[in-house]
């Protein structure tokens, strides 16, 4: 749809009024979501939601929830590597003298460059920004299947379980073993559900995991300790867009 053939969906929520997403999803009956569950540097995960709120959004929508995360560069820490400038997919970085800058105009917030930057230059603001942005991601979703009720059903794969999001130019060792898939009609309950079981599992040692290896420990928390992920559950079940309980049905 090249971005051009968006809807304005009302939502009435904290941080949207109405958000932007794909007319032809917008006036879908029903819909099958097919979601890898992985880990994401400033989501902390990616699952059903997250896929509802960037895969259903055209780039002014995706861009509406990246508004607030764009990155910075610590300019002590620079040191004019040029790597940020080469990876970024849309320009917004540049070198100027010995020091690179971010365009915030430009910039998508992909986090591309920070995961890309040797000198660990590249920082967000964690503490107020990132929480923020899930809550948007998560009121993404919710427009992306209002109307919609009852007739979704998601499906998230548990395989290969990368530490950091499908849309960065290289992959990585899982962080735990393969899983399954699982499915449901509830895509809080179903990112709940994978979000346990992924972290009921030991922590394979052979990947970027920096800590809690251990069955039961939190392993989003061990690939990137700034994010917590789950804020996209509590805030999902808060404005309506499912339930964290659920019940494990295995065939
Ligand atoms: S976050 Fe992404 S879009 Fe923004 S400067 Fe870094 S690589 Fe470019
Ligand atoms: S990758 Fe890091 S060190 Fe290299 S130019 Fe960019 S900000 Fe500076």
């Amino acid at each position: 749809m090249k971005s051009q053939n968006a809807a304005e969906v009302e939502i009435g929520l904290k941080h949207f009024n109405s958000v932007k997403i794909g007319s032809d999803i917008a006036a879908a009956d029903s819909m099958i979501v097919m979601s890898h569950f992985k880990g994401h540097i400033v989501a902390g995960f990616g699952g059903a939601i997250k896929n509802l709120a960037m895969g259903c959004a055209p780039a002014a929508g995706k861009k509406e929830q990246h508004f607030r995360t764009s990155p910075h560069v610590v300019e002590e820490k620079c040191v004019a590597c040029g790597k940020c400038v080469e990876i970024c997919p849309v320009g917004a970085s540049a070198l100027v003298g010995e020091v690179s800058m971010i365009e915030p105009n430009i910039c998508i917030s992909c986090g591309q460059c920070m995961e890309a930057c040797p000198s660990e230059a590249i920082d967000i603001d964690w503490e107020n920004d990132i929480p923020e942005f899930l809550e948007c991601v998560t009121e993404y979703a919710y427009g992306a299947v209002k109307g919609k009720e009852n007739r979704v059903g998601y499906i998230n794969f548990l395989l290969k379980i990368t530490p950091d999001c499908d849309c960065v130019p290289w992959s990585d060792a899982p962080i735990v073993p393969d899983i399954g898939i699982l499915a449901s009609t509830d895509p809080v309950a179903l990112d709940q559900a994978s979000y346990d079981l992924v972290n009921n599992q030991k922590g394979l040692v052979s990947s970027s995991l920096q800590f809690n290896h251990e069955a039961g420990a939190d392993k989003f928390k061990g690939a990137w300790p700034k994010v917590d992920g789950t804020h996209q559950l509590k805030y999902g079940e808060e404005i309506g867009l499912g339930s964290r309980e659920y019940k494990l049905v295995e065939i």
